[in-house]
């Protein structure tokens, strides 16, 4: 037996037990051993049959004082019945269904452990379908008599389980598996040296640490190795990459801080702290000959885009010295119609004083700016901005994925530019930057023979200098691991004169003053967006009405019952693009006072004139999320307001919400998000791409740093053929990284 032994070939499995090993994506002996416990149980805590009442999951010891088998009449199926006492010589019934093999393994006299639900049938208390495990030991007055080395087997592992394959099969198959000897050998991908500076159990230790643990701190020790090789092999991958880039060169662009300030003077406003020192970090890179790679975090309003548009302004005026062909051309690409549409707007306002041609490309229309024929931005065919953009004429092109079509071709792409980069897929986060690589026939060799190479090989790449930005705030740590191929900058604070969005949550009994107050603002023009956890109406012949607001139906019932007067429109993700887009520009040119949508409506759309916001529901979303639908009204120097309803009112609820109203910023958010909601839950691990464990050990910066540090020493000295296993492993999960 090896790890990769199918789990077949290892004793006889039935076909349920087959399909469910399936469906937890189990195959090998490796995806058992690596399918790890949720949680420990401790059986320690038992109670005692006096104490229990219906409902309750407990464990009881307990010995058999007497058990039969029986056919029930209704279903022929088999019951077994036991009458089960504890050590202070009370006594429960158990019951059992179509378990007939139970009499013959729980023979009275015998003493086991249960574990299972107390319910009650006509007011006697049973428990029901219990797991058991025998364990003959003395029930004394005092309680169990547990032996040392019982005593020490207390904690049992629990396992996601599906139908067709209990916790406890887990446990047992798992167990057998670990006292095979293949394990003695086992070979480990994360070098040794590396274990013993972090004091990290081998793997082979490790597995029987987590899944079979004499004490939690084994069972921690293991989790906190399984969570550093995550996110190391992470590192791995992503600072090759990084590395493989920096192979490549870039043009130099100009930084001076003349050039930089002819752009900032046109601003009506200084830039932010944070702002200058986004700025700096970027001017640094791009004034080198190796393409950057950097990552640009700030909340929605926080002022990304006129870190851009500088950086779009340096690079478009550049011109590569010794060559006597054009400027650096910059590609912005955005995720969606409407925000690629808004960003050609601004650059259009903004490069004007300089003369600087701006293209736009979506999937349907294509503009260009300044033109011969009008003062605004002139429509254009397709093939005649491909043209432009090939010989160099359009020096900025704005668009959506329309941008990285095969068509599409750059006289000399200086810098790409991904807004909501995590909105893309990773293909197309590399289609834009190995952009330049393609060449129409004609002018391939053209442009090759030009190319300043400046203190490059002569086979080296260009590739274009990389700015990255997100809105949706991350912790440090999960920054640092998923993005570990970019470099990064924060900006954490807002422009200046920005009100603070005053926050309400609001009790039910207040819902009738806060729409009068909302009416007020209402009739001196405002708008208000009003965002619903789903929707659609459940059909209520096929769905359990849930308490939960649909985007829907909650429109009909503002117009029928509390804004009649006002013209209410609905945005939500299944109508056709075209509509969506529609009625968003509608709602932006005022022709509607109200929006009624669900959560998807598009992050970073401006309208400045709506200042108001309800949260439906707000539960159900996440604290980052809260704040991304928060920030949608921060848009002006307009007291903005943001109302939060919440159907559950737990405790937990309660202080999540209460850290909303309070939070600075989106990362304090981020951060309270995975200290106290459980990183498993916090954005969607699918989103990172990391497991519930990794992302656990997350929330432990020291371990990160570590994993981080570790990783670019080895990339850094080119040590990867030194380690065969780290290398095996790395190539595997890289292959994974890059199928996504
Ligand atoms: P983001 O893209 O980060 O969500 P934007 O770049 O759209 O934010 O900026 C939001 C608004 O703030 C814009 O109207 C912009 O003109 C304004 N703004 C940006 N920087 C500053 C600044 N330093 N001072 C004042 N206003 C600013
Ligand atoms: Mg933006």
């Amino acid at each position: 037996m090896n790890l990769d032994t199918p789990l077949e070939k290892t004793g006889r499995l039935t076909d349920g037990q087959k399909k469910a090993l399936k469906r937890l994506g189990i195959e090998s002996v490796q995806d058992l051993l690596y399918h790890f416990p949720l949680r420990y149980g401790d059986s320690s805590q038992f109670s005692y049959i006096q104490n229990v009442t219906a409902g309750q999951e407990v464990i009881l010891y307990a010995q058999v004082k007497s058990i039969t088998a029986k056919k029930t009449y209704q279903k022929n199926m088999t019951m077994t019945e036991a009458v089960l006492e504890d050590s202070n010589g009370d006594t429960i019934q158990a019951v059992w269904f179509s378990q007939p093999y139970i009499a013959k393994m729980l023979p009275e006299g015998s003493t086991a452990r249960f574990s299972g639900s107390i319910q009650e049938r006509k007011g006697a208390l049973y428990l029901s379908n219990s797991e058991f495990e025998r364990k003959d030991i003395p029930l004394e007055k005092t309680g169990p008599l547990f032996s040392e080395s019982e005593q020490e087997l207390m904690i049992y592992p629990v396992y996601a389980q599906t139908k067709g394959i209990t916790s406890k099969w887990i446990y047992h198959k798992v167990k057998k598996i670990l006292t095979n000897d293949f394990l003695d050998a086992l070979p480990d991908p994360v070098p040794e040296a590396i274990r013993n500076s972090y004091n990290l159990p081998s793997l082979a230790h490790a597995l029987i640490y987590i899944h079979n643990p004499r004490k939690i701190s084994d069972a921690e020790a293991a989790r906190k190795r399984f969570a550093f090789e995550e996110v190391f092999f992470t590192q791995l991958v992503k600072q090759h990459e990084k590395r493989e880039y920096e192979k490549s060169g870039a043009f130099i662009v100009n930084t001076d801080q003349e050039q930089l300030e002819k752009f900032t003077s046109t601003l009506p406003f200084t830039l932010t702290q944070g702002q200058s020192a986004a700025l700096s970090d970027i001017t640094n890179d791009i004034s080198s000959n190796k393409p950057m790679s950097r990552l640009l975090e700030g909340d929605v309003g926080s002022g990304k885009t006129i870190i851009a548009a500088a950086t779009s302004f340096l690079t478009a005026t550049t011109k590569p010295k010794g060559q006597n062909f054009g400027r650096l051309q910059v590609a912005y690409m955005a995720p969606t119609e409407i925000l690629a549409k808004q960003i050609f707007n601004d650059f259009c306002e903004l490069m004007q004083p300089f003369s600087i041609s701006v293209g736009l490309i979506t999937g349907k229309d294509c503009y260009k700016f300044p033109s011969k024929t009008s003062d605004g931005p002139t429509k254009i065919s397709k093939n005649q901005l491909k043209k432009w953009t090939e010989n160099g004429e359009i020096q900025i092109l704005v668009g959506t994925h329309a941008l990285i079509a095969k068509s599409v071709f750059f006289e000399n792409l200086g810098l790409a530019i991904i807004d909501e980069q995590h909105r893309f897929g990773k293909n197309q986060r590399a289609a834009l930057r190995t952009k330049p690589k393609e060449k129409s026939s004609e002018s391939k060799n053209r442009v090759a023979s030009k190319i300043q190479k400046k203190g490059l090989a002569d086979n080296t790449d260009i590739l274009p200098h990389l700015l990255s930005m997100s809105a949706t705030p991350i912790p440090r740590t999960l920054a640092l691991t998923v993005y570990g191929d970019l470099d990064l900058s924060v900006m954490d604070e807002m422009p200046p004169g920005r009100k603070r969005v005053q926050t309400t949550i609001v009790r039910p009994d207040e819902r009738e003053q806060i729409y009068d107050q909302i009416q007020a603002i209402m009739d001196t023009g405002k708008q208000l967006y009003v965002i619903c956890p789903r929707i659609f109406e459940p059909d209520p012949t096929k769905e359990k009405a849930l308490q939960m607001k649909s985007a829907v139906g909650e429109a009909e019932r503002l117009k029928r019952d509390v804004f009649p007067e006002a013209s209410i429109a609905v945005l939500h993700s299944k109508m056709k693009k075209e509509e969506k887009d529609k009625i968003m520009n509608d709602f932006k040119d005022k022709k509607y006072n109200i929006l009624v949508a669900t959560s998807v409506i598009e992050v970073g759309v401006n309208v400045p004139n709506a200042t108001m916001i309800i949260i439906e529901g707000a539960e159900r979303f996440g604290l980052s999320q809260l704040h991304q639908l928060r920030g949608r009204v921060m848009r002006s120097s307009d007291q903005p307001y943001c109302f939060v309803f919440a159907d559950s009112k737990t405790e937990n609820t309660e202080k999540r919400l209460r850290a909303f109203v309070e939070a600075k910023n989106g990362f304090e958010l981020a951060e309270y998000d995975m200290q106290f909601r459980g990183a498993g839950q916090m954005m969607g691990n699918k989103q990172w791409g990391v497991s519930d464990l990794a992302m656990e050990a997350i929330k432990n910066i020291k371990l990160v740093e570590a994993a981080r540090k570790e990783a670019a020493t080895i990339i850094k000295n080119d040590q990867l053929d030194e380690y065969p296993l780290m290398k095996n492993k790395f190539a595997l999960i890289r292959s994974k990284m890059y199928l996504e």
